[in-house]
């Protein structure tokens, strides 16, 4: 493995480890490293391993969303606590390097991840044994900033697939960025021999959101990642005494966006303050609130997933 100084140095002079000019390019010139990086070609070590742990895993699904504030991290949670209801195995991963809310979420705050000699142990969440890797669970503090740049993110978001010991699921979450940036990229080219299932997209209904969604369309189709399908979240708002819904601003624009790009409708989730108290206290929204509206509108979401990816 390299070491962290020729790690620095090699971020610094523009390594073309990443590019097919691996040991060509002209300042491969007099680099210690580069009679190693001639014998191993364009090949990426990394890859054979993690191609070895994504095989076991059935079903591998990005969440997306054209910006933030929309609700896909916690979408992305609840999906898999939804997915663990409908008693499938399921892990998280957080993509989100800079700002990581999974932690919090999935209730796992405060533990740490383990390094055992094979490997990290992914951190167990308290709803339904949800396998979860974040780096919010590396960091020390909380409130640690994250700011790195992109080669740091690619190593950080390899190593969660390398080296966790995800073991057998029937389906592994990535919850990204907002946008198109880096990560989405890196998780897209290491999971390039695995065949990930596809994409999700979370919405808001307003026109700013869907404006947004369009860029999400275009980068999957040009990347070559199949979208399973679009979620309206914060569709209506669901009183938390008698459960009525009205239409608070809109629904309904996912739905029509949905349509006119020909892809599947995977359902709307409303606004539910239980839910907003449940993402704060990371707590289920099926254990405390069994029986609630939103509760089903999330279980008939994973559904349509467990049905778009087994189509
Ligand atoms: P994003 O990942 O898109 O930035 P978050 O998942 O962090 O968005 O959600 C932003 C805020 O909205 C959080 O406080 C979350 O609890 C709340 N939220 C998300 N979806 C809903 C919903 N359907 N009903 C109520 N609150 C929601």
């Amino acid at each position: 493995m390299e070491s962290k100084k020729g790690s620095e140095k090699a971020e610094a002079v523009g390594c073309p480890s990443e590019t097919g000019m691996v040991g060509k390019a002209a300042v491969c010139e007099g680099c210690p490293g580069r009679e190693l990086c001639m014998q191993l070609g364009n090949k990426d070590p990394d890859q054979e391993v993690i191609d070895v742990r994504m095989k076991v895993i059935k079903h591998k699904i990005l969440i997306l969303s054209g910006k933030g504030g929309v609700g896909k991290s916690s979408v992305a949670a609840t999906l898999t606590m939804a997915l663990a209801k409908l008693s499938k195995k399921v892990g998280l991963v957080d993509l989100d390097i800079c700002g990581p809310s999974t932690p919090k979420l999935m209730n796992v705050e405060g533990m740490s991840v383990i390094n055992s000699q094979w490997g990290w142990k992914p951190l167990i969440s308290p709803h339904d044994s949800i396998k979860v890797m974040s780096v919010g669970s590396l960091l020390q503090h909380t409130d640690s900033a994250v700011v790195w740049r992109g080669p740091r993110k690619t190593q950080i978001i390899k190593r969660f697939l390398k080296d966790t010991l995800w073991g057998k699921l029937d389906f592994i979450v990535f919850d990204t960025p907002p946008g198109t940036s880096d990560e989405h990229l890196t998780v897209i080219n290491v999971l390039k021999n695995s065949q990930p299932d596809g994409a999700v997209i979370v919405s808001t209904p307003q026109a700013l959101s869907l404006g947004t969604i369009r860029k999400e369309i275009t980068f999957c189709r040009k990347m070559g990642i199949k979208i399973l399908g679009i979620v309206e979240n914060m569709s209506g708002f669901v009183c938390p005494c008698c459960e009525e819904q009205t239409d608070l601003f809109s629904s309904g624009g996912a739905e029509s966006l949905a349509s006119e790009y020909g892809l599947a409708f995977l359902g709307r989730i409303p606004i539910d303050q239980r839910l907003t108290e449940c993402c704060e206290r990371g707590q289920s929204i099926f254990t405390q609130y069994p029986d609630s509206a939103t509760g089903r509108a999330l279980l008939d979401v994973a559904n349509s997933v467990i049905e778009a990816v087994e189509r």
